[in-house]
């Protein structure tokens, strides 16, 4: 491993290129990243960096964000076939349909989508600014898309808004269950227990926390608890662990908080990736103009 690292931090100095990690990723990825954070982290660095290169260890929807906020980057995915079930529950048909039926509503849309369905909303939102965002619309009625439960929370957040909800989840987090949560916290407690908004409202109700991956990093920082149950895709545990190393974090236990394509990214695939500066992510012009309307008004209205 150790021979990998070097050749990748070679390569990375060589090219000028700066590697964004998400926190759902494997923990060696995140270890030799120069970036881990949420959808919006690694979307606000691609926007700002002056590397030439940009290696995205994340999905294909967060190195199509980044091609389109950094269009003088070469940026790279190190798995092309890395996707997001999420971002495919919904596609442009679909979304010109909904709008055709609520035509005065605001379309706000999960950073967890395609370039063609960003390309079509008002506003893109991630997990961590979505509140936020949708409060600051003018429109009373925001047709949110594509994930249920982000935008139910968000609805239960902004009650004077009219919330029309799209039916996506994301299959990593809708599965899990109120009594799995109930479950760990007796094996565990004490615990907080943090929890993603993209988890049921039934399941949301058993959390102490409901964050975003860079809301629970905020809070661990503090360091005011001891011990944390948490309700996310595991590979935040890592994260989570190097802002508070005398903190215990329990990753919950139920099989289904793993996402397989987040861990399809490999040392062995961003070494690749440097090396043949594959997969060259890109987006039509057109397209591309359009979904930067919807993202740089996500960043605007999150100020
Ligand atoms: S955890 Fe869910 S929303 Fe995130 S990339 Fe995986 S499938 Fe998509």
């Amino acid at each position: 491993m150790d021979d990998l690292i070097r050749r990748i931090a070679a390569l990375k100095k060589e090219k000028n290129a700066l590697i964004l990690a998400h926190t759902y990723t494997r923990a060696e990825v995140q270890d030799i990243a120069d970036v881990v954070g949420d959808s919006f982290e690694l979307a606000v660095r691609a926007a700002d960096t002056t590397a030439a290169v940009i290696v995205l260890a994340g999905v294909r929807f967060m190195g199509e964000t980044a091609a389109i906020l950094a269009p003088d980057k070469k940026v790279l995915l190190p798995v092309a076939d890395a996707g997001c079930p999420l971002a495919d529950m919904i596609n442009p048909d679909q979304l010109q349909r909904l709008k055709a039926a609520y035509p005065s509503a605001a379309v706000a849309c999960y950073v967890n989508s395609s370039v063609e369905v960003k390309a079509l909303s008002d506003v893109c939102v991630t997990s961590s600014s979505a509140v936020r965002i949708v409060r600051n619309l003018p429109q009373k009625q925001i047709l949110f898309v594509p994930d249920q439960n982000l935008g139910s929370w968000v609805a239960e957040q902004v009650p004077e808004k009219e919330i029309i909800l799209h039916s996506g989840f994301c299959p990593v987090h809708h599965k899990i269950q109120p009594e799995d949560v109930a479950d760990a916290r007796k094996l565990f407690p004490g615990a907080v227990v943090l929890m993603h908004p993209e988890c049921t409202k039934e399941t949301r109700r058993e959390a102490d926390h409901i964050l975003s991956t860079g809301g629970m990093v905020a809070l661990v920082k503090e360091k005011k608890h001891q011990r944390y149950i948490v309700v996310t895709e595991s590979g935040i545990t890592h994260t989570l662990q190097r802002h508070d190393p005398a903190a215990e974090f329990i990753d919950i236990s139920n099989p289904a908080m793993y996402c397989r394509n987040m861990k399809k990214i490999t040392l062995e695939t961003i070494l690749r990736s440097l090396d043949e500066e594959e997969t060259l992510v890109t987006v039509g012009d057109d397209i591309a103009e359009k979904a930067r309307g919807a993202l740089v008004r996500m960043l605007e209205l999150n100020r």
